[in-house]
């Protein structure tokens, strides 16, 4: 384990079996120096259990960094199960989960991701308190897509601010990889903005509703990348800025919602001198790990969610400034500054 090229002195790897419901879960909790470990819970039909660590020690540290930079009473951690979410969900499943997330005691709180719905979550709340985004409750702060597509859609504005220099939209094209969830609700802010859109989606019956509502041009999945666009803005997938879209890229700026976006850190670099501005993925979606915080707090406030995103879109310009005006890229900037708030948190502790 301390070996492993993703391990980062994470605090706690957690192993967890269930023999009867078929569990087979990893909770890695990256840090909890600024409080518990917060972070979604995945379940994905790993190739291997070494691929299902990896995922499981990349994704917590990446949770640390988020709620760095949103600057919410939280620490980075994720849990992984192994499994296909179509086929091998069940309420024991998930109650054996929860008795996962009971024994350590508070220091990680779950929530959904990939695989995960709020209903399976509710089933982990009959055996721990140590889990949010539930639909129901005094503090549920139900789906996170919409805060998360406000804080894409301003951070879009900051971009564009530094790429333009103006945050007017009005005339300039975005291109949107999916239009699920954070994605629709992007393009509808993108839209009442003034901005042309091209978007795409695997899903027909997404793509033409949002096409519908916005007047969006529609083109097929692989030709998002060569799209005449200013702005790309990517709400779908991982690992979409690589070695094989890096040179198809017309845009001038890439920000959107999905997690992941470069598949490895060296891309920040690559974007850099192509002069493509590059708004750090866990930077500018952030929004639904705010909310989320907002529940987990106890006393869901509106006021505070959105004081704080106001927050995260500032950090998010400063990171695009100091990136700018050191020739350094984006990402390495935001990785600096993520550290250095965990940092000092330890140390203050
Ligand atoms: P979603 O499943 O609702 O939407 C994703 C959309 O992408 C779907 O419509 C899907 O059909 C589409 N898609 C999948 N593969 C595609 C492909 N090859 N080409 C084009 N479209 C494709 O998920 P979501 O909640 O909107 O999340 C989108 C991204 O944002 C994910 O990377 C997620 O991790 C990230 N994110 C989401 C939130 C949130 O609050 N939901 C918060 C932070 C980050």
């Amino acid at each position: 384990m301390f070996d492993h090229p993703s391990y980062d002195a994470h605090e706690g790897v957690h192993l967890f079996q269930d023999e009867t419901s078929g569990l087979k879960t990893i909770i890695a909790i990256h840090s909890t120096a600024r409080g518990p470990a917060a972070g979604g819970c995945r379940m994905w039909n790993y190739e291997s259990g070494e691929a299902m660590l990896t995922d499981a020690l990349r994704l917590s540290q990446g949770m640390s960094y988020k709620n760095a930079m949103a600057d919410i009473p939280l620490g980075g951690g994720k849990a992984v199960i192994w499994g296909d979410s179509r086929r091998d969900k069940s309420p024991d499943l998930f109650r054996a989960f929860g008795r996962a997330v009971e024994s350590l005691q508070g220091k990680y709180v779950t929530a959904e991701d990939v695989g995960v719905s709020v209903g399976d979550m509710e089933i982990v709340r009959a055996e721990t308190a140590h889990v949010a985004g539930l639909s129901h409750g005094e503090a549920a702060s139900g789906d996170p897509s919409p805060v998360t597509a406000h804080g894409v859609y301003l951070g879009i504005l900051e971009t564009a601010k530094r790429a333009f220099g103006t945050d007017s939209l009005h005339g300039r094209t975005v291109a949107v990889q999916g239009v699920g969830s954070v994605g629709g609700y992007v393009c509808d802010h993108l839209a009442a903005a003034g901005a042309h859109l091209v978007i795409t989606d695997i899903d027909q019956a997404a793509l033409e509703a949002v096409a519908k509502r916005t007047g969006a041009a529609v083109v097929a999945p692989n030709d998002i990348y060569d799209a005449e666009a200013d702005i790309f803005s990517p709400c779908a997938l991982g690992a979409v800025v690589n070695e094989k879209t890096l040179d198809r890229f017309r845009v001038k700026a890439i920000a959107g919602g999905a997690n992941n976006q470069l598949v490895v850190p060296e891309m920040g670099e690559f974007l850099r001198r192509k002069g493509i501005l590059y708004a750090p993925d866990y930077v500018i979606n952030g929004g639904g790990i705010i909310n989320v915080a907002a529940e987990i707090s106890g006393t869901y406030s509106r006021d505070w969610v959105d004081g704080k995103l106001a927050k995260l879109v500032e950090t998010l310009g400063a990171v695009l400034d100091e990136a700018l005006s050191t020739n350094t890229p984006t990402n390495a900037v935001a990785d600096r500054i993520a550290r250095q708030r965990i940092a000092d948190a330890r140390a203050a502790r």
